[in-house]
């Protein structure tokens, strides 16, 4: 995991329990207690979270960053972790979007800006890297808000056993978000 990444996920965990231990994120993360700590000072300068005893808190600046990270930044439709789609930026800016669909408008949008996107699978709600993930589009069901539905899963596999039951085609990263560009262009 690179640094980067790291940052990111550290952010993520704070966001969603607001205090956490250092020890704790040591752990999850698998890093020395000593990286986490030099993490956390770069959080600590950016405002982001505030020094506890043995951990960290997440700053009130943040609380009102995070009533923004709960709206889709495209179409301004409420966030639900599972379809998420999250995008890290330069200068430590993090824009969520409600689903792959809006996601993938957005990172075209920012171009250069995106430094990671990431998304989650819809079977086991775990993190993946939008790049790595494999895309349902044109499924019978339909799971999430926007059109054409874009659905996220960790690897081909899951992909292909979600069409088997819901009908669909799965794409790749990039022929998803093309489809996406090209929809948006009619
Ligand atoms: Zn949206
Ligand atoms: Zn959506």
């Amino acid at each position: 995991m690179l640094p980067i990444e790291r940052l990111a996920k550290i952010k993520e965990i704070v966001l969603e329990r607001k205090n956490v231990k250092i020890s704790e994120l040591s752990e999850e993360l698998n890093v020395s207690e000593m990286t986490i700590h030099r993490d956390i000072k770069q959080l600590v300068d950016e405002g982001f979270v505030i020094k506890t005893f043995g951990g960290v808190s997440l700053a009130q600046s943040a609380y009102d960053l995070q009533k923004n990270l709960n709206v889709c930044s495209v179409c301004q439709r409420p966030i639900h972790d599972r379809f998420a789609y999250q995008l890290i930026l330069t200068n430590n800016r993090i824009e969520r979007a409600c689903c792959a669909h809006c996601g993938f408008m957005r990172q075209k949008q920012l171009g250069d800006q995106v430094l990671q996107a990431m998304t989650y699978d819809l079977f086991k709600g775990t993190t993946v890297s939008a790049q790595m993930a494999y895309f349902v589009i044109d499924a019978a069901i339909q799971v999430t808000c926007c059109q054409p539905q874009v659905l996220a899963f960790e690897s081909k596999e899951y992909a292909e056993k979600f069409i088997k039951g819901f009908g669909g085609k799965v794409l790749t990263y990039k022929e998803a978000m093309d489809l996406i560009d090209k929809h948006m262009q009619v």
